[in-house]
């Protein structure tokens, strides 16, 4: 039991590393991968202290060289989230009750392990199961993540911290309880950080949780689940399922137990899921926590005062990057007609020179897209863009799926600010611009503010401060991560708190101590020193 206020270690954030020629980082990632892409991994579902193996299993392969198989993952039925759920329930006895400084040490232990021991496998991980390119490996699975794991351990400890006032005869203390039942995490595939995030927040402020990873992210979630294990996760306490995921989210929210959902990826199946809670409302024991962090249609707008290199570096930095498949991407450019010649010039020669091919060559800028099911998604928004009148393909507008799933880095002109590629999340290699007179600023901005349901990401670019005045406050609820003359991506934990609203999710902010406080149900103890005997008042005279 706790003798003792403990302090935890000050969380930093980890260091990028540079992965240039030559340097130790390179090699060692190299190795790993060579090694990795030339195993075979069996991925079971991972259930209370079992490792089960259904033999209904799915191949794991590479989205830029679909065709070789790098493992499989079992597929879990009924039954297994059944299992899955009655473990997590008989582990919370003792994982609810275990004195926070102990459960803090298992996570900042597994930060450690990633760190250093197991840097270079979630790295070579996510380059071959998520195609990212070692920057984009490294400044996710690796530090974002740890990241994630330190700065929480730290808003564990303010949340636990933050106590009411008391007086000689009363003594008030609030204790952060975990949900009474179970956190289900249903995570994308498209940020190991957050797929590791989602189960380890809940877990760390008491809670068992089942977690379903994505099917498109089983390769990295191995590593995530190995971290854990050896950093000491009891078993039980985040129990792994795959497979179908309509089955399995039917399965959990059946279940009386279900005390929150933690989930991370596209807006109509968090509104699905957020409805069928809703009609099992009466089922449960206690009102489940919903937390959702879902789609974006993330702009940059540049006022005409705005540096030319920097809006186009924005661009191709903000909308390439990972092929477009981050929620943060931006997606639509707003440019003045003044800049519009020198901004077109240099987009076109940057995504000229940007190599696209697999990770494992350090040269190459662009990688495949997830799946087939995007690029099928992707070439028909191109295609159509071809046919369209009111749209024209500048640079970019080709597609091959022959070895990876490989689309150019695309950018679309259009006339029509409502044009259909202006208001849809693609999630892929795609940016629509749309070119406004220069006397409009403020009509844009409103049509920035209207143009899609979603608030997650934006960008202004401005050297003029009224502008940046005017776009901050017209803006106000056009995004949860708002930029002054940078890029709409790379929020870094601890910095930028990450999340959007509207149509966007329900804005806890990931890597925040908001988020944390959605995992707990505080109750309130007062204790009177001097306790009453009398029910008559003095104003009874
Ligand atoms: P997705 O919605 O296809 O899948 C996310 C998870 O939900 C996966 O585990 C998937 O198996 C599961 N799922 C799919 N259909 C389901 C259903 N009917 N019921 C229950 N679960 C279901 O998303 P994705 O392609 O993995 O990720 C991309 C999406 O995630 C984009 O929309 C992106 O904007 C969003 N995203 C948002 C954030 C954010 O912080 N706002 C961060 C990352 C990704």
């Amino acid at each position: 039991m706790l003798k003792g206020f403990f302090h935890v270690p000050k969380a930093v954030n980890e260091p990028v590393k540079s992965y240039a020629p030559n340097s130790p980082e390179k090699a060692a990632v190299q190795a790993a991968y060579t090694t990795m892409w030339n195993a075979q991994i069996d991925v079971p579902l991972y259930i209370g202290s079992e490792e089960i193996r259904t033999e209904n299993t799915r191949n794991i392969t590479a989205p830029h060289d679909h065709k070789h198989v790098v493992g499989k993952y079992h597929l879990a039925e009924k039954q297994h989230i059944e299992k899955a759920i009655a473990n997590a329930l008989e582990a919370r006895k003792a994982w609810a009750n275990m004195a926070w400084e102990q459960r803090a040490a298992i996570f900042l232990k597994a930060a450690e392990l990633i760190a250093g021991p197991y840097r270079a496998r979630i790295n070579a991980a996510t380059m071959i199961g998520q195609s990212k390119n070692i920057h984009q490996a490294e400044i996710d699975s690796s530090c974002e993540l740890i990241d994630f794991l330190r700065y929480n351990v730290e808003f564990m400890t303010q949340i636990y911290n933050d106590q009411p006032k008391s007086d000689s005869s009363v003594w008030n203390r609030v204790e952060y309880r975990p949900l009474e039942g179970f956190v289900y995490a249903i995570t994308p595939f498209n940020f190991t950080a957050i797929a590791a995030n989602l189960p380890a927040s809940a877990a760390m402020m008491g809670n068992v949780v089942v977690w379903k990873p994505s099917d498109s992210q089983v390769f990295s979630a191995k590593i995530i689940i190995d971290v854990f294990k050896e950093a000491g996760v009891p078993d039980g306490v985040i129990n792994v399922v795959f497979g179908d995921a309509l089955m399995i989210t039917d399965t959990v929210l059946a279940s009386r137990d279900f005390a929150g959902i933690h989930f991370t990826g596209s807006t109509h199946v968090f509104k699905d899921i957020w409805a069928k809670i809703g009609a099992n409302i009466h089922n449960y024991k206690t009102y489940p926590r919903i937390v959702g962090e879902t789609g974006g249609k993330d702009f940059i707008i540049a006022h005409p005062s705005a540096n030319v290199k920097q809006v186009t570096t924005g661009i191709t930095r903000g909308a390439f990057e990972f092929q477009g498949q981050k929620c943060s991407a931006a997606s639509r450019a707003y440019i003045p007609q003044s800049l519009w010649p020198a901004v077109k010039e240099q987009l076109i020669a940057d995504v000229k020179s940007m190599k696209m091919g697999s990770p494992e060559d350090f040269g190459n800028f662009i990688t495949a897209v997830i799946h087939e099911g995007s690029f099928d998604k992707l070439a028909s928004y191109i295609d159509q863009a071809k046919k369209d009148a009111d749209a024209e393909i500048i640079v970019g507008g080709n597609y091959d799926k022959s070895v990876g799933y490989f689309i150019e880095p695309t950018v679309i002109v259009t006339t029509n600010p409502k044009y259909t590629t202006m208001e849809t999340e693609l999630f892929g290699p795609v940016i629509t611009i749309y070119v406004y007179e220069d006397a409009k600023w403020e009509e844009t901005l409103e049509l920035v503010d209207t143009t899609s349901e979603y608030a997650l990401t934006g960008a202004v670019f401005s050297q003029d401060r009224y502008a940046i005045e005017v776009a901050t406050t017209k803006l106000q609820n056009a995004a949860g991560n708002f930029y002054i003359n940078d890029k709409p991506t790379g929020a870094v934990v601890g910095m930028q708190p990450f999340g959007g609203a509207r149509a966007s999710g329900t804005n806890d902010k990931a890597g925040s101590a908001l988020n944390l406080l959605r995992w707990a149900s505080p109750r309130t103890i007062k204790e009177t020193f001097v306790t009453p005997e009398d029910y008559r008042y003095p104003f009874l005279g």
